[in-house]
């Protein structure tokens, strides 16, 4: 039996894309895992800060802290996905692809979860949940509340 480049690509295994817990992003990854949704604020200006940076975007400051934000937050934008860019994701479609404004303003992308793809609306109110993907690794996501 003869296969095609196609055919023989669908038959690839293909791992799913983990996040890299070093560096700056680490303290996320780290608190995630403890079931703790951390985000880095400003000490000189007060800002939250989400993606995790070295100097705040608003006064410039390096002068930056790990805090504990709420989890509370209301669904800024989303999608529902059915076809996802990377193959890996192919047994989950159809999902839910979303941005979360978080109550303290920082916008996070994340999956919403435990609800019915057509109950999901713009400004729907949403906690955070936590998705122990395997043991070195937790995934920020988020439910109706
Ligand atoms: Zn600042």
């Amino acid at each position: 039996m003869t296969t095609t480049q196609s055919e023989s690509k669908e038959t690839l295994p293909k791992p799913m894309p983990r996040p890299e817990s070093r560096g700056l992003t680490a303290p996320f990854w780290e608190a995630a895992k403890r079931h703790e949704l951390v985000c880095q604020r400003c000490r000189q200006c007060s800002k939250w800060i989400f993606y995790p940076r070295e100097q705040c975007p608003t006064c410039f400051s390096t002068d930056l802290e790990w805090a504990a934000l709420s989890g509370r937050g209301r669904v800024f934008a989303f999608t529902i996905v059915q076809q996802p860019a990377n193959r890996a994701f192919e047994p989950d479609v159809p999902y839910a692809y979303a941005i979360v404004q978080l109550d303290e303003g920082v916008r996070m992308p994340t999956n919403i979860v435990d609800c019915a793809l057509d109950e999901i609306r713009v400004d729907m109110p949403v906690s955070v949940t936590f998705d122990d993907v395997a043991p070195e690794w937790t995934l920020v996501k988020f439910k109706p509340s």
